[in-house]
């Protein structure tokens, strides 16, 4: 990838603003019948990671409810022709998870039109750095919240008495959780926090026969950082702290998904699968 220049985007920020473009394996990425038939809900499908899962999953034969904010609808519409072109079936189901009642009403949207639900890929999520404590408001530190944690936990709630056995819910951590940033208080700890569910849920969940995992991303070149997640000056260097040298591609994490989605991962649940570059972690 050339270097990014420095940039922001107001509100979620888009991938069709997203210069240079990213990479989200439209050209690239090849199913094989691994998801064949089965049913799921992607929470920030519209794009960066969750675009390049949802380009994968149709590949493998699922069929998708992709949620994103209302401000988003033009780089859903970009996800759903690939959708199609796959052959599947894409329901656009925007809102805003930070809201309860939307988050619960993706699981009815589900069963209703596609059919039932097996598949919860979890990836929305709200990044805004803020270099002091002073300037972190309660407002922001609580919408960090809502959209990272309280909407995954809304989500899965509902939707767990419909999920068949042989489910999986894929949740999305960071790096940050391990080695937070000093401007990313709210957002780290949300990582965190998910981890912890995650591993949690996993063990509630195994006697009905659904797994629970995370995918951990290192910095991955996505709309999220240049709207807000980081300080634009920092963009050019974006990803150079890993040992690779450079940011990831959003069709990197696709597999990932893939893998912890698929019934190849039937003996693994409560487990943190991390794609950053090659950074340690516990
Ligand atoms: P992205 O901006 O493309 O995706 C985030 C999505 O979250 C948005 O598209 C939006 O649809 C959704 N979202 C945010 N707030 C929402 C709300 N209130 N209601 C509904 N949807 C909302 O960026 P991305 O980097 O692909 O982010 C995907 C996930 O990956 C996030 O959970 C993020 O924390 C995580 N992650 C990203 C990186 C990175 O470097 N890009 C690193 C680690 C983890
Ligand atoms: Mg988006």
């Amino acid at each position: 990838m050339p270097t990014p220049p420095e940039q922001s985007q107001d509100g979620p920020g888009l991938d069709a603003d997203l210069a240079p473009e990213a990479d989200h394996g439209a050209s690239t990425y090849r199913g094989s019948g691994r998801l064949a038939g089965r049913k799921a809900i992607i929470t920030g499908g519209d794009s960066g990671i969750g675009r390049a899962v949802a380009i994968a999953f149709a590949r493998e034969g699922a069929d998708l409810v992709l949620s994103y904010l209302p401000e988003e609808q033009e780089d859903a519409e970009a996800v759903a022709a690939l959708v199609r072109e796959a052959g599947r079936t894409v329901v656009l189901a925007p809102g805003d998870v930070a809201d309860e009642a939307y988050s619960r009403s993706l699981v009815r949207t589900a069963l209703d039109e596609l059919g039932g639900l097996d598949t919860l890929a979890i990836v929305a999520g709200r990044q805004q750095f803020v270099e002091d404590i002073a300037d972190l408001t309660s407002e922001s530190f609580d919408q960090t919240f809502r959209t990272n944690v309280h909407a995954l936990f809304w989500l899965v709630q509902e939707a767990v008495p419909h999920l068949p056995k042989g489910s999986s819910i894929i949740t999305t951590s960071s790096i940050q959780a391990y080695q937070p940033a000093p401007i990313l208080v709210d957002y780290a700890t949300t990582k965190a926090a998910i981890n912890t569910i995650s591993k949690a849920l996993a063990q509630q969940l195994a006697p009905k026969g659904i797994r629970v995992n995370v995918v951990a991303p290192g910095p991955i070149w996505t709309p999220l950082q240049t709207a807000g997640g980081q300080p634009p000056s920092a963009l050019p260097e974006f990803g150079e702290q890993t040992p690779y040298g450079r940011a990831g591609q959003p069709a990197e994490l696709a597999p990932a998904y893939v893998y912890l989605a698929s019934q190849e991962s039937g003996y693994v649940s409560g487990e943190t699968l991390n794609v950053n570059g090659g950074m340690p972690t516990p």
